[in-house]
């Protein structure tokens, strides 16, 4: 359901009540109205603005950031993200939308509230090869980035998906989103996904529907899927021991994409669970709370899981990519 409504700056002389009657439905003009999800985000949160009533594609920013608007159910929908570098206090939400039928122009602005994320510090100690990789590894890590690139520039597109995100798999997380690594004492990357703890050979499941953009073995990320959602909208597996999807399989919310493992520079076997929107690494946790559809759903599925809350824990994981900004594992 949208969490922060607001309601537009220029006055309107239709009451709100008339939503509740349902003379939308009759053809009055609904009051424009916006809604930003998550209320009160974080640094690394992914962003979903809904925009309704209006009629026909807004334009807008949030903290600065142009927003890209697509239709879906009835609303106008925008996806982006707060940089984790994001200043905390607050940031302004402003869309603009064409002018009504009636003459009068729509201005829409709100006020996300925008918190301390509370990143922990991971101090690591890696050999020097980890830190200074020979050119053939550098190499191929360039070669990775290339791919990781082609991937994630697919056509913008509706929303290929009909549910809210679920899991994709249920486990404990080892590492959350945004935990910050230094490296021999040097602060050298920050923690771009979701770690779930697994053995080798559990299932992985899609996280939502949508289409298979790259399945590669990688150096740091091992073997790696990427899924395109929609809209600019990615999620990406990577360590896993087999991948059972191809480049262009569609897949459906809890199709198995292959199995959990530990390839590429990791100490154990997991799931790192990312999350890539309007071109910046988001939080996973926080894409599962996001209601696309404003109707609460059951979240059981014959495949995916429906983990609460994990305890987050900073045991295992992986020894990370200090010298990749882009594909950090
Ligand atoms: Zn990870």
């Amino acid at each position: 359901m949208p969490l922060a409504p607001f309601l537009p700056r220029p006055s309107s002389l239709l009451p709100l009540t008339l939503l509740s009657l349902g003379l939308v439905a009759f053809g009055a003009e609904a009051q424009p109205s916006l809604s930003v999800q998550p209320g009160t985000a974080k640094p690394g949160d992914p962003i979903l603005i809904t925009v309704r009533g209006v009629d026909g594609q807004p334009s807008g920013t949030v903290a600065g950031r142009t927003l890209r608007f697509f239709e879906a159910a009835g609303a106008w929908q925008a996806l982006t993200g707060l940089p984790v570098e994001q200043a905390v206090g607050s940031a302004a939400v402003k869309v603009e939308g064409p002018r009504q039928r009636d003459g009068s122009a729509v201005n829409l602005v709100g006020t996300l509230d925008v918190v301390d994320p509370g990143y922990p510090e991971r101090q690591l100690q890696v050999a020097g090869k980890y830190i200074k990789p020979p050119q053939s590894v550098k190499t191929r890590m360039a070669e990775d980035r290339a791919a990781f690139a082609a991937a994630f520039s697919q056509d913008f597109g509706p929303l290929r998906f009909e549910r809210n995100f679920a899991w994709p798999r249920q486990d404990r997380i080892t590492a959350p989103f945004g935990d910050r690594r230094s490296f021999n004492g040097k602060l050298q990357s920050q923690h771009f996904g979701t770690d779930i703890d697994g053995d080798t050979g559990d299932t992985i499941y899609a996280a939502n529907d949508g289409e298979v953009v790259m399945s590669r073995d990688c150096y740091s990320s091992g073997n790696t899927v990427i899924i395109h959602h929609g809209a600019g909208l990615y999620t990406t597996y990577f360590h896993m021991s087999r991948i059972d999807v191809k480049p262009g399989t569609k897949v459906k919310q809890g199709q198995k994409l292959g199995l959990v493992g530990k390839t590429g520079r990791v100490t154990g076997p997991h799931l790192h669970w990312g999350v890539k929107v309007d071109g910046l690494w988001v939080d996973g946790l926080s894409l599962l709370k996001l209601d696309f559809f404003g109707t609460p759903e059951p979240r059981v599925a014959t495949a995916t899981p429906d983990t609460a809350q994990p305890a987050p824990a900073l045991t295992g994981g992986e020894l990370s990519a200090p010298v990749s900004t882009s594909t950090t594992p």
